[in-house]
């Protein structure tokens, strides 16, 4: 039978957590009443994750398994669960019950009453270190003015979303997801569900600096232009800097003094500077381009259970 509500789970190296995380989410969904599934998408876990997996899904046919042939990161895992849920409604969450999952029956309710999205967002945020709070603040502030408001704060990827919009995100080709953008991008009726974000059950995060800077860049690339404006702006005002420094320096030439070269040397390395760092977000609107072009698929599915 079609599950009413299909819950996305993506699993990096999680075998501290899964079972717990089971356990609770399975609670939840059988005391809603409707029927369910739960999605695991192991992102090419190396250590136990697949194994309890497998376990989990003999011991019960509402729990299902999508195990990648290498690790492709959290947005695209959550793309495949999107892939092959079945339900009325898709419900995205961590692994790691950093999302309660006790808040999907207050989500529903506001699905059933119209909402297309549900999404969570982010009160207080337990166990985050200080680098964090600060860093995410900052980008989220940046990155709703860069979109114009679109990308609402302090918001992750924890949500329920009707199938409508799930299909509609499914036909969106591109390759660097920013699940939570393109969600914000489709519209309908969205709605917000305050929650405060629990520390990490076990384990670690696997989210280092290089991934957070990554997932930080596809958002604002795959969102806004602006940033390619830079140019614009900053070479006009080194052009007129460069024509002050030159009449600064044919005066200086006149009056007989010399030594200004010091001066344009560090207003060159400056400016190249400043060229490198355009060249540089040029390049990055045009490899993500590349990406697409080539049109690889997202993931390979090295294996599954309980899906036919
Ligand atoms: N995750 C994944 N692939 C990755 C990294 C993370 O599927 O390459 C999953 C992870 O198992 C968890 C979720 O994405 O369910 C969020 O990751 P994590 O909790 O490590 O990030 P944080 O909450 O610290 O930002
Ligand atoms: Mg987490």
């Amino acid at each position: 039978m079609r599950p009413v509500y299909s819950v996305v789970v993506p699993c990096y190296n999680e075998e501290e957590v899964i079972r717990e995380t089971h356990r609770r989410l399975t609670d939840v969904m059988a005391g809603m009443g409707e029927e369910y599934e739960i999605l695991y998408v192991n992102d090419g876990s190396r250590d136990k994750t697949m194994m309890i997996l497998r376990d989990i899904a003999a011991g019960d046919p509402r729990a299902k398994v999508v195990s990648f042939a290498r690790n492709r990161g959290h947005q695209i895992a959550v793309s495949a669960g999107l892939d092959y849920a079945l339900g009325d409604a898709v419900v995205i969450i961590d692994a790691d019950l950093q999302d309660p999952p006790e808040l999907i029956p207050q989500m529903a309710e506001y699905w059933k009453s119209g909402s297309q999205v549900v999404y969570g967002q982010r009160l207080h945020r337990a166990g985050e270190s200080r680098f964090k709070l600060l860093t995410a603040e900052i980008y989220y502030k940046v990155i709703n003015r860069l979109t114009d408001g679109l990308i609402p704060r302090d918001t992750g990827d924890f949500r329920l979303v009707d199938r409508t919009v799930v299909d509609i995100v499914k036909s969106m080709p591109e390759h660097s997801r920013f699940l939570r953008g393109m969600f914000a991008w489709v519209g309908f009726k969205q709605t917000p569900l305050p929650y405060d974000r629990a520390p990490r059950y076990a384990g670690q995060t696997h989210y280092p600096l290089k991934k957070m800077v990554r997932l930080a860049l596809d958002g604002i690339v795959g969102f806004s232009v602006k940033p390619l404006k830079i140019a614009y702006y900053t070479g006009i005002l080194w052009a007129f800097l460069g024509f002050l420094a030159a009449l600064v320096l044919l005066v200086l030439l006149c009056c007989g003094v010399s030594g200004g070269m010091w001066w344009l040397a560090s207003l060159m390395m400056v400016l190249t500077g400043n060229l490198l760092i355009c060249l540089g977000l040029a390049g990055e609107y045009i490899g993500r381009t590349f990406e697409d072009a080539r049109n690889r698929p997202l993931y390979i599915v090295a294996a599954t259970c309980n899906i036919d």
